[in-house]
């Protein structure tokens, strides 16, 4: 196999981390530390979900001065949404923290080193989707995911889809990496399983993809293979949310991001992101749809996909596809192959030729 150029010269992954049960009680003394006076303040983006359940919220002691902002996951960010928070907090004069934390999943995470960017980088989020576009260092920003599987905890990009043009592209950036994470295993207690299956699920594909893949690296081989081992042991398991099965995810997750994040994704990504933009499906749960339709793509691992959702008793949605208009098809077909490099690192540059539009439909359909 032909062993190809992923683009990232020199890696850069999370400077600092915390890992641990309760390890969430350190971050009270790591802002202290990091406060400069008593009028500098800090601000959370917490998952919205917590705003109603604030039992694993109350040991954070935030302080008067500082700000919450609840974040609505049911969307995937979207750039405009992130501008509008953007301008909230320069309107509320609260545009130049010392800190942002971020709690809760891939989409919360996003978002916080997107405005973290914004808040020293002038202009709108759609400035900067591509590759090195971040001219300076944004504000110090601590992660803490409350969701394991998509690795955004680990990676230089943050999602998002810019309406204008259906672009789902991030702030590719050194900058972008978190300055600390703190990886409390405590925090995925109370998700839901399906939820906790879809998300873990992207890890898992992830990286299968990379590895089967022609632009590959020694390390990022190694995070693969390492990530791919932990899910097994989770998911071939009775109780893949056992205490020691979800600090196993959460080790898998961040491997995987740093797996993801010196190599390509495949062909599940791509018509993944066809569901998501078109049919608005949730990024996790649109690849296990897809997967679970893989089989020529990915024989061994939709065998074994298919397992852990028997083992687990996770029912996908199916039929999904079936009775579109011919106007989605087509948006489905075009959301899809303009994924290239993903695409050709699974099949090849001619991957038209394999996935025509009739083809990609039938995928679809049986989906
Ligand atoms: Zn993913």
């Amino acid at each position: 196999m032909s062993i190809l150029e992923s683009g990232i010269k020199n890696a850069k992954n999370v400077v600092n981390y915390i890992f641990g049960k309760d390890s969430i009680l350190q971050l009270g003394s790591l802002l202290h530390d990091l406060r400069d006076d008593r009028t500098s303040y800090a601000i959370y983006f917490i998952d919205k979900y917590f705003e109603k359940n604030p039992e694993l919220l109350k040991n954070l002691h935030i302080s008067d001065i500082d700000l919450v902002s609840y974040i609505d996951t049911e969307h995937e960010p979207k750039t405009n949404d992130i501008d509008l928070l953007l301008s909230k907090l320069q309107q509320a004069e609260k545009d130049s923290p010392f800190a942002l934390i971020g709690i809760g999943g891939g989409s919360t995470l996003d978002i916080t080193k997107a405005i973290s960017n914004l808040l020293t980088n002038e202009g709108k989020a759609e400035d900067y989707q591509g590759w090195d576009l971040v001219k300076n260092p944004g504000i110090f920003k601590i992660g803490i995911p409350t969701l394991s599987g998509t690795g955004a905890e680990a990676t230089r990009t943050c999602v998002m889809t810019n309406p204008k043009n259906g672009l789902k592209l991030g702030m590719n950036s050194d900058y972008t990496v978190f300055d600390q994470l703190i990886l409390d295993s405590n925090m995925t207690a109370t998700v839901p399983r399906d939820q906790y299956f879809y998300t873990g699920m992207d890890a898992y594909i992830h990286c299968i993809e990379s590895l089967a893949g022609s632009y590959r690296n020694a390390i990022g081989d190694a995070f693969s293979d390492q990530t791919l081992k932990l899910c097994r042991e989770v998911f071939q398991g009775s109780d893949m949310k056992n205490d020691q099965n979800r600090e196993k995810l959460m080790v898998a997750s961040y491997l995987g991001g740093c797996a993801i994040a010196t190599s390509y994704v495949g062909v599940v990504h791509p018509f993944s992101a066809g569901l998501s933009v078109v049919l608005g499906i949730h990024h996790c749960l649109a690849n296990c749809i897809v997967m679970s339709v893989m089989g020529e793509f990915y024989p061994k691992e939709t065998e074994e996909f298919m397992r852990f959702a028997d083992v687990q008793k996770i029912k996908l949605p199916r039929g999904i596809c079936q009775n579109l208009s011919q106007d989605q098809y087509e948006k489905l077909y075009q959301s899809t192959v303009i994924h290239e490099k993903p695409l050709s690192n699974a099949l090849g540059e001619g991957f038209k030729e394999i996935l025509t539009p009739a083809k990609v439909v039938e995928i679809f359909k049986r989906m």
